[in-house]
C-alpha cells in the first residue's frame, strides 16, 4: 500500500495499481511493457500526476470511462485525455472547483479523511487537448491490450475497458449496485438496456469488474440482473422504492438497505426517474 495525504495505492494485479481518492472514488494505473494507462482522474483533489509518477517510470496517458465530477480531475493537471466525444462537455461542466472539493469532502460520510481538503488543494480547470475514443477502439500498452466497449447509460460517452487476457473490466459507473440513471445526460432505460445486450455480448471474455466505487471485482452476472431490472422498470413491475440521491428525488428499482446492498441479496441496482424510462420521453423534453 503506497499513500499520500490525498491518495491510497494497492495493486490488484501485479501490472495494475488501484488508486483511490478523498472521496472515496477509484481509477486504475494499467502498465504495459512501453507504456501506461490511467483509466480515470478521480475528482482532481491533490496531484494525482505526481503520485502517479511515484508509482511508474512509464509514459502515461489518461482515458476517461465518461465525463463525472470524480473521473476527470486529473484531466486538469495531464492537458490532454482520451474520452468519448458524447462526454466533453460533461467535464467541463464538471470542471468548477468547488464541485470537486465537495465531491473529496463526502468521503468524510464513509470515514474520518486524512486531511481537510481546501481549495488550494483543487487542480484549476483549464482547457484540455480530448482524443476520442469510441466503442471498437483498443489502446495497445506493449504487452497489454485495453478494448473499448461503448456503454451508454449513467451517461452518453460512458466507456468501459477489457483486458481479455487478464479477464477484466474496468468499468467506471456503467453497471454496479447504484447505476445513477437520472442524471442530467443519462440515456433513458431502454437506452441503457440497448448498451447493456452490447455489453453482454463480451460476457464470455472476462469474470468481473473493477468499478469507480465500492469494492471489486464484481462478478460478471451483474450485467445480467441489470438487463432484468431494466425490463422490469420498462413494465412498471420493478420495487419503485422512492428515494434521493446526490440531492435529488430518484426511484431505486429494488429495496436496498443503507448500504446500497439489495435486501434479495442480488447485485445490480438502478436509480432512475420516471420520466426517463422511454427512449422517446427524452427526447422530446
Ligand atoms: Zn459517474
Amino acid at each position: 500500500m503506497h499513500t499520500s495525504r490525498f491518495f491510497e495505492a494497492s495493486k490488484v494485479f501485479d501490472n495494475v495499481t488501484l488508486i483511490s481518492g478523498l472521496g472515496g472514488e477509484q481509477c486504475y494505473l494499467v502498465e504495459g511493457r512501453e507504456r501506461a494507462l490511467l483509466i480515470d482522474g478521480l475528482s482532481g483533489v491533490g496531484s494525482l500526476k505526481s503520485f502517479v509518477r511515484e508509482l511508474t517510470d512509464l509514459p502515461v496517458q489518461i482515458v476517461n470511462t465518461h465525463g463525472h465530477v470524480d473521473h476527470c480531475g486529473a484531466n486538469f493537471e495531464y492537458g490532454e485525455c482520451f474520452i468519448h466525444p458524447a462526454d466533453i462537455r460533461l467535464m467541463y461542466d464538471h470542471s468548477d472547483p468547488e464541485k470537486r472539493l465537495g465531491f473529496a469532502k463526502s468521503g468524510a460520510m464513509f470515514r474520518p479523511l486524512p486531511v481537510e481538503p481546501t481549495l488550494e488543494d483543487v487542480i484549476p480547470p483549464r482547457a484540455v487537448k480530448t482524443f476520442p475514443v469510441y466503442d471498437g477502439d483498443s489502446f495497445d500498452l506493449g504487452g497489454v491490450t485495453l478494448e473499448v466497449i461503448g456503454v451508454p447509460g449513467h451517461s452518453f460517452g460512458t466507456i468501459v475497458l477489457l483486458d481479455r487476457a487478464r479477464r477484466m473490466v474496468y468499468s467506471g459507473d456503467a453497471c454496479n449496485a447504484n447505476t445513477l440513471l437520472f442524471l442530467e445526460g443519462s440515456a433513458s432505460i431502454e437506452e441503457y438496456r440497448e448498451s447493456l445486450l452490447h455489453f453482454k455480448s463480451f460476457q464470455p471474455e472476462f469474470d468481473g469488474m473493477y468499478g469507480g466505487h465500492g469494492p471489486g471485482p464484481v462478478p460478471n452476472i451483474i450485467i445480467d440482473e441489470a438487463i432484468e431490472l431494466c425490463e422490469e422498470i420498462i413494465k412498471g413491475t420493478d420495487d419503485q422504492i422512492e428515494g434521493s440521491s446526490i440531492g435529488r428525488p430518484c426511484l431505486y428499482a429494488k429495496a436496498k438497505d443503507d448500504h446500497f446492498r439489495r435486501l434479495d441479496g442480488k447485485l445490480a441496482n438502478i436509480a432512475y426517474s420516471r420520466e426517463n424510462i422511454r427512449k422517446q420521453e427524452r427526447r422530446a423534453r
